[in-house]
């Protein structure tokens, strides 16, 4: 049996100090309950040691940022590059530049771009410039989707007036009809409509948008309709290089980028068409290190390597190989599973009516086989991903289900 001694023993410090322990989905309580690892010594490719020493092959990904592997060599020389020169300035470095430039070359939907630090910095941003933008105030956002922590979109209500959440409604996912009714009783006061690309609400399973939802929004956010925007802080990069976007024929306003994009160097982007760019400038935004240059310098570096080796492809080969091996294995054993979303960043549920336990039960005899998933969040695969890695973690996932199996 693997132990976490030093982990648990740092969680049981960690609360004493920190509000709750831990932010959300992070909080081992939350995770598979004295059987996990709370903290990570280090981390290489796409694996990571935890405190007590225990290895793991990781598809969490930091929750997204990883996606060509921890401490890519790339990476780390292009950081190093410019940590010799320094970080945080009094004005950019010339790389803001360069990268400004070869997103908007690469993006479709980009003709100007903005940097922040975290995807809540880019989503917050991207709804006052669509306010700005339009003069109007209110927003259609989906129902369970997670934009950050901003008040107008936070999952908790906790510190939050309903006066801050008065201008946005929401609507299911797929759902055009609903979409429609917003609009009728709204007229002339949306400014937008906030999407991710894919429905991610949290236990359920994840819904890929329909050509008609596309096409659906593509048309009604047109003209003097609402701007659409598009939150891809959690697909973005791992889908498309151009952005989700391009993977689902959306026609965004404006777009929002972050975790994948700096491998894993904090950093975010709020992009946009030239019609916006104006109000773009009107729109208050800054930070004391968002223009730090040593994740600009990680964010050109990734790029730059993502396209020299086509990481997105051999991520959608190494998610098929997960995807198909979890699939086999579960119905060999005749465990009844949901395995759903893009294979890059792929969910799954164990269809029981004690699910959630049968998840965490799968999670904790992973962890001690060595491979760590999430119980609730999905999963994400990245470049740095190896079919050997792969046949290593089935090898887990197989010991996983039997326990489920045992237990059931
Ligand atoms: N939007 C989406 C779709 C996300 O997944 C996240 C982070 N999980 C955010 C926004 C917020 O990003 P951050 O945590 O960097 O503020």
């Amino acid at each position: 049996m693997r132990d976490f001694a030093r982990s648990k023993a740092l969680y049981d410090r960690a609360k004493e100090l920190i509000p709750g322990g831990f932010p959300a989905h992070q909080s081992p309580d939350l995770l598979v309950k004295g059987e996990s690892p709370c903290f990570i010594e280090r981390a290489k490719g796409c694996r990571f040691w935890d405190v007590d020493g225990n290895e793991y092959i990781d598809y969490m990904c930091a929750y997204g940022p990883m996606i060509i592997g921890y401490n890519n060599a790339a990476v780390e020389k292009a950081v190093a590059e410019q940590k010799k020169k320094g970080d945080c300035f009094n004005l950019p470095s010339p790389l803001w530049v360069e990268l400004a430039e070869r997103m908007v070359e690469m993006i479709p939907a980009a003709d100007w771009v903005t940097f922040g630090k975290n995807g809540s910095d880019v989503c917050n941003h991207a709804i006052r410039v669509a306010r700005a933008y339009t003069g109007r105030k209110k927003l259609a956002m989906l129902n369970g989707a997670y934009h950050g922590i901003g008040s107008w979109c936070s999952p908790m209500e906790a510190g939050i007036t309903p006066e801050e959440r008065m201008n946005v409604l929401t609507f299911p996912f797929n759902d055009l009809d609903a979409l429609r009714e917003i609009i009728e009783s709204n007229r002339g006061d949306l400014a937008a409509i906030v999407v991710t690309p894919f429905k991610h609400e949290f236990l359920h399973d994840l819904e890929m948008p329909t050509k008609a939802f596309v096409r659906g929004l593509n048309e009604i956010c047109r003209g003097d309709g609402p701007l659409l925007v598009l939150d891809d802080v959690r697909a973005g990069f791992r889908l498309h290089m151009g952005g989700s976007a391009e993977y689902f024929g959306l026609k965004p306003h404006i777009t929002c980028f972050s975790k994948a994009m700096g491998n894993g160097y904090p950093i975010s982007a709020c992009v946009g068409l030239k019609e916006i760019k104006e109000a773009a400038s009107q729109v208050f935004f800054t930070g004391s290190f968002f223009s730090n240059s040593e994740p600009i310098a990680a964010s050109l570096a990734t790029i730059e390597e993502m396209v020299r080796t086509d990481a997105i492809s051999h991520i959608f080969r190494m998610g098929e190989m997960l995807k198909q091996g979890i699939l086999d294995q579960a119905r060999a054993l005749g465990i009844e599973i949901s395995y759903t979303g893009p294979v890059s960043i792929p969910f799954m549920i164990i269809q029981d009516k004690n699910g959630f336990e049968k998840n965490r039960l799968f999670c904790a005899r992973a962890y001690q086989e060595g491979v760590f998933f999430h119980p609730y969040h999905n999963w994400f695969v990245s470049a740095a991903h190896g079919e050997k890695d792969i046949e290593e973690t089935l090898k887990a996932t197989q010991k996983a289900f039997e326990a489920v199996k045992q237990a059931s």
